[in-house]
């Protein structure tokens, strides 16, 4: 049986982050318990829990990142709506000078601009 056969049959993926298993030069998994190499580390590192690895470092910090990114660019999108529709501008007008659509621009942007001025008033 060639070594590449032996893979073919036995593909392999973890059971923590499903990424495919891989192999050492000696033929042995990386890795325990079903795990990748790098979920059986990070197992280790947090003192074998029996709940398995735990989630990636960094990883709920880099979503709350992206998430506030994104909320901070889309209140800055509705100040420049508002902006717009405060001087004058049409909704089609406005909603094309922030990058939204103008479904998105009614649903949403006139809203909370609206809202917005209500309570600056
Ligand atoms: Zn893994």
């Amino acid at each position: 049986m060639t070594r590449t056969g032996l893979e073919a049959r036995t593909k392999a993926f973890c059971r923590c982050c499903h990424k495919p298993r891989t192999r050492r030069k000696n033929g042995c998994w990386r890795g325990a318990h079903n795990w990748c190499g790098t979920c059986t580390t990070r197992w280790y590192a947090a003192g074998k829990p029996p709940e398995g690895p735990p989630p990636r470092a960094g990883e709920a910090q880099r979503i709350a990142a992206i998430r506030d990114t994104c909320r901070q660019a889309q209140e800055a999108r509705i100040e420049d709506y508002a902006f717009l529709r405060r001087s004058g501008e049409s909704q089609e007008t406005a909603a094309a000078r922030v990058g939204v659509s103008t479904r998105t621009a009614r649903r949403v942007y006139e809203r909370t601009s609206i809202s917005a001025r209500g309570e600056a008033a």
